[in-house]
Protein backbone atom coordinates (compact mmCIF):
# COMPACT_ATOMS: atom_id res chain seq x y z
CA UNK A 1 0.00 0.00 0.00
CA UNK A 2 1.45 3.16 -0.94
CA UNK A 3 -0.02 6.54 0.40
CA UNK A 4 -1.50 7.24 -3.06
CA UNK A 5 -3.67 4.82 -2.50
CA UNK A 6 -5.24 5.81 0.90
CA UNK A 7 -8.30 7.90 1.09
CA UNK A 8 -8.33 11.08 1.89
CA UNK A 9 -10.11 11.04 5.03
CA UNK A 10 -7.85 8.14 6.08
CA UNK A 11 -5.04 10.21 4.88
CA UNK A 12 -5.75 12.93 7.38
CA UNK A 13 -6.54 10.88 10.13
CA UNK A 14 -2.83 9.73 9.80
CA UNK A 15 -1.18 12.54 11.38
CA UNK A 16 -3.69 11.88 14.55
CA UNK A 17 -2.66 8.50 14.84
CA UNK A 18 0.98 9.08 14.41
CA UNK A 19 0.93 11.74 17.24
CA UNK A 20 -0.93 9.26 19.79
CA UNK A 21 0.92 6.35 19.38
CA UNK A 22 4.21 8.59 19.46
CA UNK A 23 2.70 9.89 22.82
CA UNK A 24 2.27 5.78 23.98
CA UNK A 25 5.38 4.65 22.89
CA UNK A 26 7.06 7.68 24.93
CA UNK A 27 5.34 6.01 27.93
CA UNK A 28 6.33 2.78 27.19
CA UNK A 29 3.36 1.07 26.55
CA UNK A 30 3.08 -0.80 23.68
CA UNK A 31 -0.12 -2.62 23.36
CA UNK A 32 -3.54 -0.73 23.10
CA UNK A 33 -7.09 -1.97 22.68
CA UNK A 34 -8.88 -0.46 20.14
CA UNK A 35 -11.57 0.85 22.47
CA UNK A 36 -8.53 2.76 24.08
CA UNK A 37 -7.44 4.03 20.53
CA UNK A 38 -10.61 5.26 19.77
CA UNK A 39 -10.98 7.30 22.88
CA UNK A 40 -7.37 8.53 22.85
CA UNK A 41 -7.91 10.07 19.22
CA UNK A 42 -11.69 10.85 19.25
CA UNK A 43 -12.14 8.47 15.99
CA UNK A 44 -14.73 5.50 16.43
CA UNK A 45 -13.17 2.01 16.78
CA UNK A 46 -15.59 1.33 13.46
CA UNK A 47 -13.70 4.06 11.32
CA UNK A 48 -10.31 3.48 13.25
CA UNK A 49 -10.25 -0.26 11.90
CA UNK A 50 -11.36 0.29 8.51
CA UNK A 51 -8.15 2.96 8.59
CA UNK A 52 -6.52 0.36 8.91
CA UNK A 53 -7.35 -1.92 6.74
CA UNK A 54 -6.17 -0.36 4.01
CA UNK A 55 -2.77 -0.79 5.40
CA UNK A 56 -3.76 -5.21 6.28
CA UNK A 57 -5.62 -6.43 8.98
CA UNK A 58 -3.14 -5.09 12.16
CA UNK A 59 -5.30 -5.35 14.76
CA UNK A 60 -5.95 -8.88 16.72
CA UNK A 61 -9.22 -9.70 18.04
CA UNK A 62 -9.02 -9.63 21.61
CA UNK A 63 -5.45 -8.18 21.71
CA UNK A 64 -5.64 -4.90 19.95
CA UNK A 65 -3.20 -2.98 18.59
CA UNK A 66 0.71 -3.30 18.93
CA UNK A 67 1.54 0.45 19.23
CA UNK A 68 5.36 0.13 18.23
CA UNK A 69 4.22 -2.07 14.72
CA UNK A 70 1.65 0.27 13.89
CA UNK A 71 4.08 3.45 14.73
CA UNK A 72 6.93 2.04 12.26
CA UNK A 73 4.23 1.39 10.02
CA UNK A 74 2.82 4.82 10.05
CA UNK A 75 6.07 6.41 10.37
CA UNK A 76 7.16 5.22 6.75
CA UNK A 77 3.93 6.17 5.24
CA UNK A 78 3.76 9.64 6.62
CA UNK A 79 7.65 9.51 5.88
CA UNK A 80 8.79 10.82 8.90
CA UNK A 81 11.82 9.83 8.79
CA UNK A 82 12.72 12.86 6.79
CA UNK A 83 12.53 16.24 7.83
CA UNK A 84 10.46 18.50 5.50
CA UNK A 85 11.43 22.03 4.99
CA UNK A 86 8.15 24.57 4.62
CA UNK A 87 9.12 28.16 3.83
CA UNK A 88 6.53 30.75 5.67
CA UNK A 89 5.67 33.85 3.51
CA UNK A 90 4.53 37.06 5.28
CA UNK A 91 6.02 37.55 9.20
CA UNK A 92 3.44 39.79 10.37
CA UNK A 93 1.77 38.74 13.61
CA UNK A 94 0.54 35.58 12.71
CA UNK A 95 3.57 34.84 10.19
CA UNK A 96 5.80 35.37 13.73
CA UNK A 97 3.59 33.53 15.45
CA UNK A 98 4.00 30.28 13.33
CA UNK A 99 7.90 30.93 13.40
CA UNK A 100 8.02 30.30 16.75
CA UNK A 101 5.36 27.57 16.88
CA UNK A 102 7.36 24.05 17.11
CA UNK A 103 6.23 22.03 14.24
CA UNK A 104 9.18 19.55 15.14
CA UNK A 105 8.28 18.43 18.21
CA UNK A 106 6.55 15.81 17.31
CA UNK A 107 6.44 16.07 13.37
CA UNK A 108 8.55 15.77 10.70
CA UNK A 109 8.33 19.70 9.49
CA UNK A 110 9.94 23.18 9.92
CA UNK A 111 10.26 26.49 8.94
CA UNK A 112 13.17 26.49 6.99
CA UNK A 113 13.41 29.89 5.51
CA UNK A 114 10.63 33.03 5.65
CA UNK A 115 9.80 35.80 2.88
CA UNK A 116 9.05 39.15 3.23
CA UNK A 117 8.76 42.85 1.76
CA UNK A 118 9.59 44.87 4.91
CA UNK A 119 13.22 46.11 4.39
CA UNK A 120 13.69 46.18 8.42
CA UNK A 121 13.42 42.58 8.61
CA UNK A 122 15.08 41.03 5.55
CA UNK A 123 18.29 39.37 5.22
CA UNK A 124 18.12 38.47 9.05
CA UNK A 125 17.25 35.93 11.13
CA UNK A 126 14.02 35.95 12.78
CA UNK A 127 13.51 32.75 15.70
CA UNK A 128 16.51 30.65 14.02
CA UNK A 129 15.27 31.04 10.42
CA UNK A 130 16.49 33.32 7.82
CA UNK A 131 14.66 36.12 6.28
CA UNK A 132 14.45 36.73 2.28
CA UNK A 133 13.12 39.52 0.07
CA UNK A 134 10.04 38.04 -1.40
CA UNK A 135 11.96 38.87 -4.96
CA UNK A 136 13.94 36.09 -4.19
CA UNK A 137 10.45 33.61 -3.74
CA UNK A 138 11.20 31.36 -6.77
CA UNK A 139 14.57 31.26 -7.05
CA UNK A 140 14.71 29.91 -3.63
CA UNK A 141 12.24 27.58 -3.24
CA UNK A 142 13.80 25.74 -5.89
CA UNK A 143 17.27 26.15 -4.61
CA UNK A 144 16.21 24.93 -1.61
CA UNK A 145 13.61 22.49 -2.95
CA UNK A 146 10.95 23.48 -0.79
CA UNK A 147 7.49 22.33 -2.03
CA UNK A 148 5.40 23.64 0.94
CA UNK A 149 4.55 27.01 2.06
CA UNK A 150 2.73 28.69 4.43
CA UNK A 151 1.03 32.03 3.26
CA UNK A 152 0.60 34.64 5.69
CA UNK A 153 0.32 37.96 3.82
CA UNK A 154 -2.23 40.24 3.56
CA UNK A 155 -5.23 39.50 1.14
CA UNK A 156 -3.88 41.71 -1.37
CA UNK A 157 -0.52 40.08 -1.97
CA UNK A 158 -1.69 36.43 -1.67
CA UNK A 159 -2.49 35.78 -5.34
CA UNK A 160 0.56 37.51 -6.70
CA UNK A 161 2.80 35.80 -3.73
CA UNK A 162 0.89 32.28 -5.05
CA UNK A 163 1.89 32.87 -8.34
CA UNK A 164 5.23 33.01 -7.71
CA UNK A 165 5.46 30.45 -5.12
CA UNK A 166 3.83 27.83 -7.99
CA UNK A 167 6.77 29.13 -10.63
CA UNK A 168 9.28 28.20 -7.81
CA UNK A 169 8.05 24.81 -8.11
CA UNK A 170 5.56 24.30 -5.13
CA UNK A 171 2.97 21.27 -4.52
CA UNK A 172 1.42 22.64 -1.23
CA UNK A 173 0.19 25.92 0.01
CA UNK A 174 -0.95 26.18 3.79
CA UNK A 175 -3.17 29.28 3.09
CA UNK A 176 -3.92 31.55 6.20
CA UNK A 177 -5.57 34.69 3.70
CA UNK A 178 -9.70 34.06 3.15
CA UNK A 179 -8.55 34.51 -0.42
CA UNK A 180 -9.66 31.38 -2.40
CA UNK A 181 -6.62 30.86 -4.31
CA UNK A 182 -5.95 30.34 -8.20
CA UNK A 183 -3.51 27.57 -8.35
CA UNK A 184 -2.80 24.56 -11.37
CA UNK A 185 -4.29 21.30 -10.59
CA UNK A 186 -0.76 20.00 -9.61
CA UNK A 187 -0.82 22.19 -6.27
CA UNK A 188 -2.65 21.63 -3.50
CA UNK A 189 -4.22 24.23 -1.39
CA UNK A 190 -5.76 23.84 2.42
CA UNK A 191 -7.39 27.12 3.80
CA UNK A 192 -7.07 27.71 7.05
CA UNK A 193 -9.26 31.00 8.09
CA UNK A 194 -9.08 31.68 11.39
CA UNK A 195 -11.77 33.89 11.85
CA UNK A 196 -14.32 32.16 9.50
CA UNK A 197 -13.56 29.20 11.90
CA UNK A 198 -13.88 31.27 15.22
CA UNK A 199 -17.13 32.53 13.76
CA UNK A 200 -18.85 29.56 12.81
CA UNK A 201 -18.35 28.44 16.26
CA UNK A 202 -19.77 31.08 17.77
CA UNK A 203 -22.58 30.41 15.46
CA UNK A 204 -23.14 27.04 16.38
CA UNK A 205 -22.94 28.29 20.46
CA UNK A 206 -25.85 30.63 19.68
CA UNK A 207 -27.95 28.63 17.88
CA UNK A 208 -27.66 25.26 19.41
CA UNK A 209 -25.47 25.55 22.53
CA UNK A 210 -27.95 24.70 25.29
P1 LIG B 1 -1.05 39.38 10.34
O1 LIG B 1 -2.08 39.56 9.24
O2 LIG B 1 -0.26 38.13 10.17
O3 LIG B 1 -1.56 39.60 11.71
P2 LIG B 1 0.13 42.00 10.30
O4 LIG B 1 -1.17 42.62 10.60
O5 LIG B 1 1.26 42.22 11.23
O6 LIG B 1 0.05 40.45 10.06
P3 LIG B 1 -0.05 42.25 7.45
O7 LIG B 1 -0.25 43.61 6.84
O8 LIG B 1 -1.17 41.28 7.43
O9 LIG B 1 0.58 42.47 8.88
O10 LIG B 1 1.21 41.59 6.72
C1 LIG B 1 1.74 40.37 7.11
C2 LIG B 1 3.19 40.33 6.68
O11 LIG B 1 3.24 40.15 5.27
C3 LIG B 1 3.97 41.60 6.99
O12 LIG B 1 5.20 41.25 7.61
C4 LIG B 1 4.18 42.24 5.63
O13 LIG B 1 5.42 42.94 5.57
C5 LIG B 1 4.21 41.03 4.72
N1 LIG B 1 3.89 41.30 3.33
C6 LIG B 1 3.06 42.23 2.81
N2 LIG B 1 3.01 42.16 1.46
C7 LIG B 1 3.82 41.13 1.13
C8 LIG B 1 4.21 40.52 -0.11
N3 LIG B 1 3.74 40.96 -1.27
N4 LIG B 1 5.07 39.51 -0.06
C9 LIG B 1 5.56 39.05 1.11
N5 LIG B 1 5.25 39.56 2.29
C10 LIG B 1 4.39 40.59 2.32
Amino acid sequence: MTAENIPRATAKRLPIYYRYLNILHDTGKSRISSTELAEAVQVDSATIRRDFSYFGALGKRGYGYDGDSLLSFFKQILNQEHLTNVALIGVGNLGHALLNFNFHKDGNVRISAAFDTNDAIVNKIQDGVPVYPITELAHQLKEQQIQVVILTVPSSAAQGVTDDAVAGGVKGILNFTPIRLAVPDAVLVQNVDLTNELQTLIYFIENFGK
